[in-house]
């Protein structure tokens, strides 16, 4: 793994049995890198694998298989002290900033938490608490308040703040911007790009539609059923995407000048369920090019073009 790697997640799945010998393949051999300092955005519909596939990087899930190398070390097999850096060096920033803040404590125990479980800023936690709050565009005075005293907004800060309190290299924000108002996903984005770029953290940045990750990811990998089906960056694979999936999704995002005109592709039918995955390439049954050999096998994934993935038979 070269230094510039800071997560490699190799053939990563995660399965979850459902009853009756049956298994849910809500992660089906993912594999993908992410570079230090960049934001990897990752888009699919509900119930395509992407918050699963998070939360296993984190270790909130416990993976079937495969390999998730942070900093070259398998995650999954850390024991001890390993296992508190790990929970420093990685954290996440939730979709919904009502349900993962506790109502009933103030937010400068909120912000806190991390520093109290990690032993950090033991002397000087009041003026660290209002530091994070100014940083996400908060202030002191907020911090003896409680959850329900703020908009979605202001809530998500507050997330942030929480996730930066223990310094962490890499954060995964699973849909940080889809529960807030319009006016206001722009100003956290931005929020999030700064932080970015002045404490040089990594991001995987999950959404359900493209237009979401467009402006903060460098790269975007796109989701289907638990499989990845396409990554490349984020220009190319919005000028030149490969999978029809891509495609489709790219289809359905407004032009804002009227004078262009795109085709919307609409896809038949409704996502299967991963706990009973057409056979072949699992975008068979809704993709518009698929042939029959589409159903006999599973497309391999494959670097197509320099930097540019995807896993379809067209390639
Ligand atoms: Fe479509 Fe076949 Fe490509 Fe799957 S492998 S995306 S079905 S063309």
């Amino acid at each position: 793994m070269t230094n510039d790697i800071l997560v490699e997640v190799k053939d990563l799945k995660k399965y979850f049995s459902i009853g009756n010998g049956v298994q849910l393949k809500a992660v089906d051999g993912v594999s993908f890198s992410i570079r230090r300092g960049e934001t990897l955005g990752l888009v699919g519909e509900s119930g395509c694998g992407k918050s699963t596939l998070g939360r296993t990087i984190i270790r909130l899930y416990e993976k079937t298989g495969g390999e998730v190398l942070v900093d070259g070390k398998d995650i999954h097999a850390l024991k001890g002290k390993e296992v508190a850096q790990f929970n420093r060096n990685v954290q996440m920033i939730f979709q919904d900033p009502m349900a993962s803040l506790n109502p009933r404590m103030t937010v400068a125990d909120i912000i806190a938490e991390g520093l109290d479980i990690h032993g950090l800023n033991r002397k000087n936690r009041k003026e660290r608490v209002e530091e994070l709050l100014e940083l996400v565009g908060l202030n002191k005075g907020h911090a003896s308040r409680f959850p329900h005293e703020f908009s979605g907004g202001q809530r998500q800060r507050i997330g942030i703040a929480r996730a930066l309190a223990v310094e962490p290299k890499f954060i995964i924000a699973d849909e940080p911007i889809s529960a807030l108002d319009v006016s206001i996903q722009a100003q956290v984005v931005n929020l999030l790009e700064d932080l970015q770029r002045d404490q040089g953290l990594t991001y995987l940045f999950i959404a359900h539609d493209l237009s979401m990750v467009k402006h903060i990811s460098n790269r975007i990998a796109v989701m289907y059923l638990g499989k990845m089906v396409e990554l490349a960056e984020s220009f190319e694979l919005y000028e030149s995407p490969l999978h029809p999936y891509t495609e489709a999704l790219l289809s359905a995002i407004p032009i804002p000048d009227p004078t262009i005109k795109r085709e919307r592709i609409i896809l038949s039918g409704d996502l299967p369920s991963p706990a009973n995955a057409p056979s072949g390439c699992v975008f068979r049954t809704r993709c518009p090019k698929a042939m029959p050999e589409c159903a006999e096998s599973a497309p391999v994934w494959k670097e197509a073009k320099p930097d540019h993935w995807v896993a379809c038979h067209l390639y």
